[in-house]
């Protein structure tokens, strides 16, 4: 196993794998991610994999639809589908007219 690296990522869920192909993305060679068990074994393995592009925060918002398209960019990159099926759905107001 390597003993140095620029940067070690702790934990490979959908944080630490998203954060390793990022970097690698943007050019940096010198990474390592590190995983007690299997990689996605921890909350990522349980989720259902809704992803709403409607929220209260913007940013989330905003990082909810980058992920999106994120799901095709690796699809076409791979050549593997990541299972992603956008389903559509709505949203009732709660709040009294
Ligand atoms: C039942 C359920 C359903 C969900 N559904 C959705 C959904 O539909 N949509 C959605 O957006 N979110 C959903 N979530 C939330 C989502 O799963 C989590 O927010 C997300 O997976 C968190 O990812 P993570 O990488 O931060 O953590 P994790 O996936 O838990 O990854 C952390 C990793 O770090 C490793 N680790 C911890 N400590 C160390 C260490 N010291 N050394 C090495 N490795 C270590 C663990 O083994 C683990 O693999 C759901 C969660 C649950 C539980």
């Amino acid at each position: 196993m390597e003993k140095n690296a620029k940067v070690v990522i702790i934990g490979g869920g959908v944080v630490g794998c998203s954060i390793l192909y990022h970097l690698s993305k943007f050019g940096l060679k010198d990474c390592i991610l590190l995983e007690r068990n299997e990689l996605t074994s921890g909350s990522s393995w349980h989720a259902a994999g809704n992803v709403h592009v409607i929220s209260s925060d913007p940013n989330i918002s905003r990082m909810m639809a980058y992920t999106i398209g994120l799901y095709k960019e690796i699809e076409k990159e791979s050549g593997h589908s990541v299972g992603f099926k956008p389903s559509g759905g709505f949203y009732l107001a709660s709040n009294e007219v």
